[in-house]
């Protein structure tokens, strides 16, 4: 095995000179990089090294010797051990630079684009109590139902009382669900021997709404003491306006399976970004910061440029929010969106807000996109929000034929934006652009929206 400058359990003293995208701290040894979860750039420690790879290591953080003026005492009593945020322990205007910062660096060191200009963070004005959605874990201690979070890398539940960045209602229902377990002797899934019922609780409130849906996931086909169970989620809060059964009886990570049974209410809940109202049901995909959302859209939007007269293409709509704010501003709009009921909810949407000017299709973008492009669409401008894996190329390839004046990107993981961004470039397309938007205060992820333009 290669030999690498420190060694497993050894305690050396280091210097934080970055972060990495999760937020952990980097020292470099030698040029061989340690991430040290919690350290600080600029900050000098003693850590203890817990694991060695050929390339990278990993710390724990044992004593600081030099505070980062940028430390703060975190707000939540659990943030050291939960594994949901990730930077509570930064001031939030440092979290900001750090974000702008860290997309400076993949433009640099991926896309090879230093140039291009990357905007200050827009962030919250109270970056708390913002996420509208939780998927919550369901477990036993000491023969207690326990409602949590897990544990940094584990499948152990840290039992919760209130969650900062959770919309309050959320984290009522929460609260509230363990001791309704526990009164109906409903047992909750256990990891390890794959027996149990209840495996997690997922909660989505519309913000300016309050209408809430609960999802139960379980093991089993059946929902033990259903009846009892809607009765009393009903009585938590009168907003919860739909009750949807999920079934996942598989041994994964993925929270839900393919199967969902409303059982009490409506299929969807409503809420409403900027002047548009949208149906949201359990398998759709929804942003979780709406205050933010309203940014991020308006910033695509900008970087559209619509007069009312092009023809666009939005592709991974999801429930059609991006395709319906461009729809009110362009002649035609085509989504394209691979869940099934997200594409149910994104016609339901442009009826419900008078926008018949929209087509929405399910597939898969990549696919689609290519046998659009052999039909002749021409589209004037280009949305693209993909998952974390950013565009296929057979995408790409398929937009760059069309020769659309604008591409808009939206993206949740810079790295693979800045991939992009190379081949588009190399394809004709400048990036004019990059504005990073705070979806997710306190946690170490970065949503950015480019503006891209065919080059002359
Ligand atoms: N623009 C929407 C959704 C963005 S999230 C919004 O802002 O709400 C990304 C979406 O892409 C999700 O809805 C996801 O279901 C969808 N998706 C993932 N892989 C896809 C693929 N290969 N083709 C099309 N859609 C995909």
């Amino acid at each position: 095995m290669a030999q690498t400058p420190v060694e497993k359990n050894q305690y050396i003293d280091v210097t934080f000179e970055d972060l990495t995208h999760e937020g952990d701290g980097v020292a470099k040894v030698d040029g061989y990089p340690l991430f040290v979860p919690y350290g600080l750039p600029g900050e000098q420690a003693k850590v203890k090294v817990v694991k060695t790879r050929k390339n990278f290591g990993f710390g724990k953080l044992i004593e600081l010797y030099e505070e980062s003026e940028h430390r703060i005492t975190p707000p939540c009593d659990i943030f050291f051990q939960c594994g949901g945020c990730q930077l509570q322990h930064m001031t939030y205007e440092r979290q900001l630079q750090m974000k702008q910062k860290q997309v400076q660096d993949v433009m640099r060191k991926i896309a090879h684009m230093p140039d291009v200009p990357v905007h200050p963070t827009i962030g919250m004005e109270n970056p708390w109590d913002y996420r509208n959605k939780v998927s919550i874990p369901v477990g036993k201690r000491d023969g207690k139902v326990i409602t949590g979070f897990y544990q940094k890398r584990s499948h152990n539940i840290i039992d919760m009382e209130s969650c900062p960045v959770q919309h309050p209602q959320n984290d009522k229902l929460i609260q509230a669900m363990a001791d309704i377990f526990d009164e109906l002797g409903i047992e909750p899934y256990d990891v390890q021997t794959h027996r149990g019922v209840i495996r997690h609780v997922v909660v989505r409130t519309g913000q300016h709404t309050n209408e809430m849906m609960v999802v139960l996931v379980t093991r089993t086909k059946d929902l033990p003491k259903k009846e009892k169970l809607i009765e009393k989620i009903k009585a938590i809060d009168p907003d919860v306006k739909s009750i949807v059964h999920n079934i996942n009886t598989k041994k994964t990570n993925v929270i839900m399976g393919p199967e969902s049974k409303t059982i009490s209410g409506n299929d969807t809940i409503t809420d409403q970004i900027g002047d548009l109202t949208f149906e949201i049901g359990a398998h759709s995909f929804y942003q979780i910061n709406p205050e933010q959302t309203e940014k991020l859209y308006g910033k695509a939007l900008e970087y559209a440029q619509l007069s009312g007269s092009e023809t666009v293409v939005d592709a991974y709509c999801g429930i059609g929010t991006i395709s319906l704010f461009l729809a009110q501003h362009a002649k035609k709009v085509y989504g394209v969106e691979v869940v099934p009921q997200a594409v149910d909810n994104a016609k339901d949407n442009a009826k419900r807000n008078r926008l018949p000017n929209t087509e929405f299709y399910v597939g898969q973008a990549e696919k689609v996109m290519p046998w659009w492009y052999a039909q002749g669409l021409r589209p004037d401008v280009i949305v693209v929000d993909p998952p974390r894996k950013g565009c296929d190329e057979d995408l790409l390839q398929a937009m760059v034929g069309m020769e659309p004046e604008r591409i808009v990107y939206v993206s949740c993981n810079p790295s693979t934006l800045a991939r992009d961004l190379k081949y588009l470039n190399e394809a004709g397309y400048e990036a004019k652009q990059i504005q990073p938007v705070d979806m997710f205060p306190q946690s170490s992820h970065i949503e950015c929206v480019c503006e891209i333009v065919k080059k002359l």
